[in-house]
């Protein structure tokens, strides 16, 4: 057999493994999300005035969520988005006796995620969220329910940039992150000048900026990453390793304990029953190089 011939039938049994591997998963992963049906409770009660009564009565919820990260929140053509971050809204909704359909989804990019939130045009905010203080002196979190790193994504080809130190060595490269995110900030101290940053309102323009050679790479969570190179028909790649702790959390009003508590325990439930890991194999854990997730322990509200 040519080695040509075996290259190719290589290839084609890697395709034939990932496309039972897809079957198996049996998620739609990027696609509506609805194969997915969460349980929802039937009869629930809870203490009058809380957060939970008032959501549970009303039958709905806001969330604030990404539309342009393939495997968290990514609109799909029903106009619906669909991911991990929206799993765990249905998740949580379900708990609360709300339907999926209860659910209203609203684009809520990194920067507008604490306004969001104290305005009270959301319930919560499920978006790839770090937890951090200073987020913290504005809003509560429940969770984490993930946690994802920083890493650097370039283009295929790319052989100059292999991490985030060598982006001091290549002063002229260029790299794309979002305005109010953690990796906008860490990324800066690996900078040779402040100008190589650049910063959008969305992921999904750093990635088009990064296609069409506007940047050389392009830094955020590692799995936000894996989600856009797994649509990248194969021009991405992640170089280096992660560098960061990103701890992801449901953004809640300030000091609304209750509510924090009662996410923490809806999350345990869905990790005790297995919707916890479904959830996760059949949105952003489906992509390839994705780690297995495991819900981490829950931080303390307050
Ligand atoms: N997890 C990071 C953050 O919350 C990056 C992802 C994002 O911007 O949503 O800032």
């Amino acid at each position: 057999m040519s080695l040509r011939t075996r290259a190719a039938m290589a290839a084609l049994s890697t395709a034939v493994l990932t496309l039972s591997v897809t079957a198996c998963g049996g998620g739609s992963g990027t696609g509506s999300g609805s194969s997915l049906s969460p349980s929802v409770a039937s009869s629930v009660s809870f203490a009058a005035g809380s957060t939970m009564a008032r959501l549970s009565g009303a039958k709905k919820m806001t969330v604030g969520t990404k539309f342009d990260q393939p495997g968290f929140g990514l609109q799909g053509l029903d106009g619906k988005p669909a991911g991990f971050d929206v799993e765990m809204a249905k998740i949580i909704a379900g708990k609360l006796g709300i339907q999926p359909d209860g659910i209203t989804f609203k684009e809520t990019p990194s920067k507008v995620r604490e306004e969001v939130i104290e305005r009270g045009e959301v319930d919560l905010v499920i978006a790839t969220y770090t937890i951090n203080d200073k987020r913290k002196a504005r809003v509560s979190f429940a969770g984490p329910y993930y946690v994802a790193g920083q890493q650097v994504m370039v283009k295929k080809e790319d052989s100059a940039i292999t991490g985030p130190e060598s982006l001091k060595t290549n002063a002229s490269a260029k790299v794309c992150s979002v305005t109010g995110s953690t990796p906008a900030e860490t990324i800066k101290t690996y900078l040779a000048n402040p100008a190589q940053l650049v910063t959008f309102d969305v992921y999904s323009k750093c990635a088009d900026a990064l296609r069409t050679g506007q940047v050389q790479a392009m830094t955020t969570d590692n799995v936000i990453l894996l989600g856009l190179i797994s649509k990248s028909q194969g021009s991405f790649k992640l170089v280096g390793e992660k560098f960061t702790q990103e701890p992801y959390g449901v953004g809640i009003r300030k000091g609304d304990t209750s509510f924090c508590e009662f996410i923490n325990t809806s999350l345990k439930e869905a990790a005790d029953s297995g919707a916890y890991e479904k959830a996760w194999t059949s949105t952003a854990g489906g992509v390839e190089g994705a780690e297995k997730a495991q819900l981490p322990p829950a931080g303390t509200c307050s």
